[in-house]
């Protein structure tokens, strides 16, 4: 029954198919992944980037210049790349803009990582050089960047401009840096901005300068009855979560009918059911009722009757905003409300767009950006971008620091860094100083997608920081090194910072790793088999599609 193992040959522990990656291999395969991941988007970087058409597995097509949504919509299929995926996905959910940033930094750690490496400088070594100067760089931003005073509409406006330059937003930037401001002014209390009373609606068929910002809500959406009333003034308004319809009973029932009588008996029965919703509507002093579930034709019609204005299968999201603006509670148990559940206020109806408008209490706040934009392609694009300079303004009214774009900020704590290096001991040093020309792919970046020479920008930016101007960036419409913050190119310091610190995270998670083993191959698509060798990369087979177009 048992075999002996014989003197020398290693024991298997691992099953066939399994794969292992050591040492170098492994460095080697994590770093090529990540690299590739941020050499896709490197592209997009900056007003001048250009914009990526992604076409997914059901030929849906996406055209944008957003990094972590390009990144999210490729068919991603290796752990690594994933994980570098993740930096983009952090830095949204923290900053809301500078993907693309973050991502092409971390690639160019890793890229510098890789020279270290081939001289033989021991990862603990880069990845501690690198925490130093992660950390050592949060602390120059903070002491570059300057403060804003939140009533600053000006500045305001120039943050969310640069966040929306190159976008598809860029055409009516000016108009809609209006309007976004005032929209984050409008929902902030006392220094807090409470973007839980800002709602974004789209709209296709007018041009994006007829975007507006309107008090209240939009809900896009049409009256259930013909003969309802299509506006209400001064209304008592009810969110249900509640359908009005018959109850279907969970089990099921069978009603056993021996003669005519009994089943107009049972469905006389049904509509006294749904007689009593309505009725119960009705008392409540309801004049409209935004329903988020169904409501049944016969109810409707009494509705209707009753000149109560109902829109049924609103949105989840839009009630819930309804209730922070009217004040109302959502009922869900007709038979347990009353009139302190309803909310106040007007509802107007634009017939020519086929929204309602609603608006809340005088003093209530919550606003709504209506987008407007000629196809679906354009909105969707228009939304990413107006969504990205609304958390950057959010972000600059509550952080209430700035910092120079234009890879000033980069050039000048790349700059800082290098001197910070002299007095970093041992290998680490070495490390800090390629964190530090890291930094500076961003100027390089710019420059090379507006055609511009990026070594000559790099000079001159060096010369011009060591000169002592701490602002000096390229500003690609002019193509020259210059004060970027004076030209409008501002963006908030905490974006920029989170930017260096998930990169760097990123950066070192991946560098940690020299052993790789995989059950199987080294694919995450677990439906697809192509798998391959890990030294051919095999695994990032699921890129390959979108190569070319990179
Ligand atoms: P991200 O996803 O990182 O936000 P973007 O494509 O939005 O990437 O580009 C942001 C970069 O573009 C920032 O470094 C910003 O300073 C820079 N930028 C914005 N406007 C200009 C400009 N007029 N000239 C040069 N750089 C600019
Ligand atoms: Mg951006």
């Amino acid at each position: 029954m048992s075999q002996r193992m014989q003197q020398g040959q290693p024991m298997i522990v691992m099953s066939e198919e399994s794969q292992r990656v050591k040492d170098r291999d492994a460095q080697d395969y994590n770093i090529q992944a990540a690299r590739a991941v941020a050499d896709a988007v490197r592209s997009t970087l900056g007003p001048k980037g250009m914009d990526k058409m992604l076409v997914d597995s059901m030929g849906d097509v996406t055209i944008t210049n957003d990094g972590v949504t390009i990144l999210k919509e490729m068919d991603i299929d290796n752990p690594t790349a994933e994980m570098i995926v993740e930096v983009a996905e952090t830095q949204e959910d923290e900053a809301g803009d500078g993907t693309t940033t973050a991502v092409a930094i971390a690639g160019e750690l890793l890229k510098n990582a890789e020279d270290l490496l081939d001289q033989d400088i021991h990862p603990t070594a880069i990845i501690k050089g690198f925490h130093l100067a992660s950390q050592q760089a949060r602390e120059e931003i903070d002491d570059i960047s300057e403060d804003v005073d939140a009533d600053d509409e000006d500045l305001l406006r120039k943050v969310a401009e640069t966040s929306m330059t190159g976008k598809g937003a860029e055409l009516d930037k000016e108009h809609l840096a209006n309007i976004i401001v005032e929209a984050i002014r409008s929902v902030t209390v006392e220094g807090q901005v409470d973007m839980e009373y800002l709602n974004i609606e789209t709209q296709t068929g007018q041009s994006a300068s007829n975007s507006e910002l309107l008090k209240g809500a939009v809900i896009d959406k049409d009256p259930v009855h013909d003969n309802m009333p299509k506006s209400a003034k001064e209304a008592n308004i009810l969110l249900l979560n509640e359908a009005v319809e018959i109850e279907e009973t969970d089990v099921d029932t069978e009603v056993n009918v021996t003669d005519p009588s009994q089943l107009q008996q049972f469905l006389d029965q049904e509509e006294k059911q749904l007689k009593q919703k309505v009725q119960q509507i009705i008392d409540s002093g309801a004049d409209v009722v935004f329903c988020q579930k169904g409501i049944d034709d016969l109810a409707q019609h009494y509705l209707a009757k009753e000149g109560i204005l109902a829109v049924r299968r609103v949105k989840k999201a839009d009630v819930r905003f309804l209730r922070e603006i009217l004040g109302a509670n959502i009922v869900s148990d007709l038979d347990d409300f009353g009139p302190e559940d309803l909310g106040f206020g007007n509802v107007e109806r634009d017939e020519e767009d086929e929204l309602f408008y609603v608006k809340g209490a005088e003093n209530a706040h919550g606003v709504t950006l209506l987008l407007r934009g000629s196809t679906d392609h354009v909105v969707d694009e228009l939304e990413r971008g107006v969504t990205d300079a609304l958390d950057v303004v959010a972000q600059t009214v509550s952080d209430g620091r700035v910092v120079a774009g234009g890879g000033a900020i980069e050039v000048e704590v790349a700059d800082r860094l290098r001197n910070f290096a002299d007095g970093v001991e041992g290998r680490e040093q070495l490390a800090v100083e390629a964190f530090a020309d890291s930094l500076e792919l961003v100027p390089r970046v710019l420059a090379e997608n507006a055609g511009l020479d990026s070594i000559d920008t790099l000079v001159d930016l060096r010369a011009a920081h060591e000169s002592g101007e701490k602002r000096a960036g390229l500003n690609v419409f002019s193509g020259d090194v210059e004060d970027t913050f004076e030209a409008g190119i501002v963006e908030p310091a905490h974006s920029k910072e989170q930017a260096l610190t998930s990169a760097t995270e990123a950066a070192n998670l991946v560098l940690k790793i020299d052993d790789i083993i995989a059950a199987g191959d080294l694919s995450t698509d677990k439906g697809d088999d192509e798998g391959g060798a890990p030294g051919g990369m095999g695994g990032m087979g699921g890129m390959g599609g979108m190569g070319g177009a990179m």
